[in-house]
């Protein structure tokens, strides 16, 4: 089958492999479209090693090919996307409904070869039906739109409230979509001047740098900051500037230390939660009936779309921090 691997350090190669043997759980697909992510950019730029040469990719759409032995309920030519993290099912952690945290999870594309190729397997607990009428773009963009999803849940935050993101990368934006439709109000922060007016078309009422953060935050009454950045910087500006009583909810992955004043934090009542992911299978449930239901359109977020050949030149330009979600067109 066509695959584009990554063989090295910001090297993909096209190249003709074996197509992935299908396990007796699992199903088979043809991807139709598949979402970059952050974290294809971290192993395609070295930042995160794999033993190459690596198949990426964990956000697709497509069509089930073939069946596993002990499949059922899936038909062959059924449009399906796959929730991309396989929680083991069986710790403690998965049994209290927390796999996103499970320590024996698999992740496609990350532990288990990803989808940027012809074809692509996934277990059948993780693979979704979807109705017909929600588009490819939308479909590939709902696992992104999910972690949002999930991060939203977590703060309970309800219509009337104002909420802060910081970094509108596509966590951030997908944030402030699903935000607004649930009659949040949203004050956006980012670096970028393009991923601010994005911000603002998704109906974020404020957009800044985040320099006047402090001051902005205490005038519009924010109770809950959602760090979607993941940069040292920002999860610092969250922690010194959430006013009185608020949450900070990280969903970066910042990945150098931090300082912060404890006696603030105690004083004032901010608390400090995290968000990783999605939970199996409630997040997925609950994501795909608000996208098939139109009260949610992910793909909003899509900026650029590239065929598979050119999947490292998708992956360099995704890198820049100035594109918003971009599609590889796999079939
Ligand atoms: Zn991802
Ligand atoms: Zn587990």
């Amino acid at each position: 089958m066509k695959a584009a691997l990554l063989v090295g350090p910001e090297r993909i190669d096209i190249d003709e492999i074996a197509a992935p043997r299908l396990a007796p759980d699992e199903v088979m697909i043809e991807p139709a479209v598949a979402g970059v992510c952050g974290t294809d950019i971290s192993f395609f730029l070295g930042h995160r090693v794999v033993p190459y040469p690596f198949l990426l990719g964990h956000e697709l759409v497509g069509r089930v090919i073939e069946l596993g032995a002990e499949v059922t309920g899936f038909q062959v030519g059924q449009r399906v996307i796959v929730e991309p993290n396989y929680p083991c099912g069986t710790c403690s952690l998965c049994k209290a409904g927390r796999g996103a945290v499970c320590a024996q999870k698999r992740s496609m594309g990350v532990n288990v070869p990803g989808c940027f190729a012809a074809q692509a397997t996934a277990p059948a607990e993780f693979v979704w039906p979807l109705p017909g009428n929600i588009s490819d773009q939308d479909a590939a963009t709902i696992e992104p739109l999910a972690v949002s999803v999930h991060g939203l849940l977590q703060s309970g935050v309800r219509a009337g409230d104002t909420v802060a993101v910081l970094g509108c990368g596509v966590v951030g934006l997908l944030l402030i979509h699903a935000a607004v439709a649930a009659g949040v109000r949203v004050v956006a922060h980012d670096r970028i001047a393009e991923k601010l007016g994005m911000a603002r078309e998704l109906g974020a009422v404020i957009v800044s740098e985040g320099n006047d953060a402090e001051t902005v935050w205490q005038r519009e009454n924010v109770g809950t900051v959602f760090e979607c950045a993941g940069a040292s910087v920002t999860v610092e500006l969250a922690l010194k500037a959430a006013p009185r009583g608020a949450q900070v909810i990280l969903l970066g992955l910042a990945s150098t230390p931090v300082s912060f004043l404890p006696m603030r934090l105690v004083r004032e009542g901010i608390n400090l939660r995290t968000s990783m992911i999605y939970d199996h299978p409630a997040d997925f449930t609950y994501v795909i009936d608000r996208v098939a239901k139109g009260l949610l359109h992910p793909s909003r977020v899509v900026t650029h779309t590239y065929p598979l050949e050119k999947l490292g030149e998708a992956l360099q330009f995704a890198g820049t921090g100035r594109a918003g979600k971009v599609h590889i067109q796999v079939t």
